[in-house]
């Protein structure tokens, strides 16, 4: 009795401190495990009250609420079961079970007054006190109906982890089999306990232990195969190749991961021996990280690799392993975003940033080799892509690329700079002129036109100070070939001394230009312009002259091409044009309106500003016609994106502007040109028609051109006319309108107004 009781003290203790436990986890299951102990809890307390009270009535409340906790006990398991199964059905038959488990419920509380399941029965111990058994009421429905509902849970019950046993994967069969284990110990255990009569009855306590067992074998346990299971298939679900050792050196795990990354080499016996190897090398283990590289089937792999050593929870060393990351992939792509970002995308050999890099190394390398930076310059590239489309553009410069790869030795390095800018860093001896001339007939091979000629231009510097910046290098190169750029003749041209005087001079210039801007050196120049026939002057062309402080006035084909170059002439017209808008709203105010003044548009101006809106701006500023401002482009403007610059001239001539083409003829537009471009007036150049043709064949193209203008309605206007023969020969040919030295040189405005304001015919010169 009192070993009895001293068990059923343990139990609710364990139980009441299993309630507390599961209560504090987060897991969705502690209220129903909660409660199952708690009915537990319920079970053994009533069970071991009921045979220690002493009156009957109060033997008999306990013993109710120790039966009615019992059938509880079971219907709370069976909820636990379809909860940690997870299964619909039993849901069905856990609410059929608990309504039944109610009846049950029902009948018990009315045993107190009717005792129609069991009514208690009054001992006399030895040492004279009392003790109430319980007498069941075996004949009585309600009876068999508790036995009944006790028999068909623990038999679901049963059924339910037997069922489980087999529809679940090995590994987890033992969890299940031993929950059935437990129930049916239970079982047997109540069952021999009534069999034999043993003086106490311990179905509460073993209810309880069953309620424990199931919720730990349910939720807890976790048997250690089921561990070593797990996490070897974690390792071999890993991206990464994991090799274990035991403390003996003995490969114990490799998983697929690594077999896969080593090829044929992923063998255990292949790592055994380098772990042996490795591990002589070493001495003394410890957690280690390093980058390898390992040829795999004929191709270069990357790894990180960890290696580090197990040990146990008292820190005795148990094994070790090493893990392998693959980082090949991203090897991979680094490689291609280097070579990418240092080369260029179009040719694929060095882009300027590397080449310059390759140089600056080679020339540190070896300063006593005597070398020569190579720059190739296709002549008027921006043309061809204009003329034959962007894929012969490419081709081009496909093929110098291919030359340049073909013949290039060990020793030379050689790059794209830029757009047709090529350049090659050689020894002395390794350059052959006449390789290049060579390279010219390949090229010419891949355009064949008779407006274009393909020609391209060499410039060498000889490196004699290898100190100075590789740019510099190439720039003096470059200064060659400025130096016979307009030659078909030449191919090739050597750096000079004096050719870096003009470098000088320009950089001297550059620098100049702010200051000359804001003094006012800048001037605004007037060159009539003269109505064919009768010799009026309808208007000038605005030029612009330099006076500089020192060296005098400076005209602008000096300057020009050198701001161009460095972006500065876009401000420089800008001031031009406002200059010509000035005079254009002081003759207005004059009572003039019949004066136009022609400006010059640079083709860099196109990139650099909006042209569209600065001139509409300009003419609403300062009120005048926009039909008295002419715009000069040049061919080569319009040769760049067409279809845009056909746009804006469109829209510019709807604002009311006169677009002249100028130089017309000394660029590439062929005849049939003029029929696509919407113009108002051409302007032809007496001077290089005469310098390019001679004769005979020079009149042809012009009376040509002439007539072709008449019929489409331009204006033919022609400059550079200086004698009496030609205004004769360009009256009789139909053109327009004269400008020349023959009737004026380009004047200062006070000048020209003083001449011509008051007599408006220049025809008695
Ligand atoms: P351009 O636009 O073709 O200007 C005509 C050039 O021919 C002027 O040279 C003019 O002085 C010259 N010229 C006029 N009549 C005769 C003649 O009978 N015989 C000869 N031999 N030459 C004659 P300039 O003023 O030296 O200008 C040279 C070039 O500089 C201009 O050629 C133009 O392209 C450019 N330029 C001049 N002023 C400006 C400007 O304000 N802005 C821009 N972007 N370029 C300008
Ligand atoms: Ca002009
Ligand atoms: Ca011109």
């Amino acid at each position: 009795m009192a070993a009895f009781l001293v068990l059923s003290c343990l139990t609710a203790a364990v139980l009441a401190g299993g309630i507390l436990w599961v209560n504090k986890q987060k897991s969705p299951k502690r209220r129903p495990i909660s409660l199952l102990f708690a009915a537990a809890f319920v079970t053994v307390v009533c069970n071991a009250l009921a045979v220690n009270v002493h009156t009957e009535w109060a033997a008999s409340f306990f013993y109710v609420l120790y039966y009615i906790a019992g059938d509880w006990i079971l219907v709370l398991i069976l909820f636990l079961t379809g909860v940690s199964l997870k299964k619909n059905r039993s849901r069905t038959t856990f609410l059929w079970c608990s309504f039944l488990c109610l009846i049950d419920t029902v009948f018990l509380l009315s045993n107190l007054k009717f005792h129609q399941v069991f009514h208690c029965v009054e001992s006399v111990l030895p040492n004279g006190r009392v003790r109430y058994g319980v007498q069941f009421e075996i004949t009585h429905y309600a009876f068999v109906l508790h036995i009944l509902l006790r028999c068909v849970l623990l038999f679901i019950i049963l059924l339910t982890y037997i069922r489980q046993m087999f529809a679940t994967i090995a590994l987890y069969r033992g969890r299940y089999l031993r929950i059935v284990w437990s129930v049916l110990a239970i079982i047997v255990i109540s069952s021999l306990g009534r069999i034999f009569a043993l003086p106490m009855d311990i179905t509460s306590i073993l209810y309880a232990v069953l309620a424990i067992l199931c919720v730990y074998f349910s939720y807890f346990y976790i048997s250690r195969g089921i561990v070593a299971k797990v996490l070897s298939l974690l390792i071999e679900d890993t991206q990464q190749g994991i090799v274990c050792f035991d403390k003996d050196g003995r490969c114990i795990q490799l998983n697929s991961a690594y077999a896969s990354l080593f090829g044929e080499r992923g063998t255990k016996e292949y790592f055994e021996q380098y772990f042996e190897e490795w591990r002589r090398q070493r001495g003394e283990l410890r957690e280690e990280f390093w980058r390898e590289a390992h040829e795999v089937d004929g191709e270069m792999h990357y790894y990180d690799v960890h290696f580090n050593i197990l040990q146990d929870d008292k820190g005795s060393f148990v094994g070790s392993f090493f893990s392998f990351t693959d980082r090949t992939e991203s090897v991979m792509e680094y490689e291609q975003k280097r070579y990418e970002a240092s080369h260029d995308e179009l040719t694929d050999i060095y882009n300027r940033k590397r080449f310059f890099q390759e140089v600056e190394v080679k020339l540190k390398e070896e300063p006593e080799v005597q070398r020569v930076m190579v720059c190739i310059d296709v002549k008027d590239f921006s043309v061809v892509n204009s003329l034959f489309g962007e894929k012969t553009g490419n081709q081009i410069l496909q093929r110098i690329a291919g030359l340049m790869r073909r013949d290039a030795s060990e020793n030379t390095i050689y790059g794209r700079l830029e757009s047709d800018h090529f350049a090659m860093c050689m020894r002395e001896e390794d350059f052959v002129e006449a390789d290049y001339a060579e390279y010219l007939e390949d090229l010419k091979r891949i355009v064949h036109s008779s407006v274009y000629r393909m020609h391209a231009h060499v410039g060498v510097y000889r490196i004699i100070d290898s100190s100075i910046n590789i740019s510099v290098m190439c720039d003096r190169a470059f200064a060659a070939i400025e130096s016979i750029k307009d030659s078909y003749q030449h191919i090739v041209a050597y750096y000079t001394e004096d050719m870096g005087k003009t470098e000088q001079r320009e950089k001297v210039m550059i620098g100049e230009f702010d200051r000359a801007l804001a003094a006012g050196e800048f001037q605004m120049f007037l060159q009539p312009q003269i109505s064919v026939g009768d010799y009026r002057v309808l208007g000038a062309e605005a030029l612009v002259r330099w006076e500089h402080p020192v060296r005098g006035m400076i005209s602008p084909g000096s300057f020009i091409p050198v701001f161009e170059r460095s972006g500065q002439i876009t401000r420089l017209d800008n001031f031009m044009w406002e200059m010509a808008c000035k005079q254009l709203r002081v003759w207005k105010d004059q009572g003039i309106e019949d004066l136009h003044i022609s400006v010059n548009i640079s083709p860099r101006d196109f990139y650099l500003v909006d042209i569209y809106n600065t001139f509409t701006s300009l003419v609403e500023l300062y009120g005048i016609d926009p039909g008295n401002l002419k715009l000069e482009i040049t061919e080569t403007a319009l040769m760049e994106e067409i279809s845009k610059q056909f746009s804006l001239l469109e829209k510019l001539r709807k604002y009311g502007f006169q677009v002249e083409i100028d130089d017309f003829g000394s660029g590439y537009s062929s005849l049939n040109t003029l029929q696509d471009i919407e113009v108002d007036v051409l302007k032809l150049d007496m001077g290089f028609l005469r310098k390019t043709t001679h004769g005979k064949r020079s009149k042809t193209i012009m009376n040509a051109v002439i007539e072709m203008s008449k019929n489409l309605g331009l204006t033919v206007v022609t400059e550079g006319v200086e004698t009496q023969e030609q205004v004769d020969y360009l009256t009789w040919a139909g053109c327009d309108i004269f400008q020349g030295y023959y009737f004026s040189k380009p004047i200062p405005v006070k000048q020209f107004e003083a001449k011509y304001l008051t007599n408006r015919y220049a025809g008695s010169v």
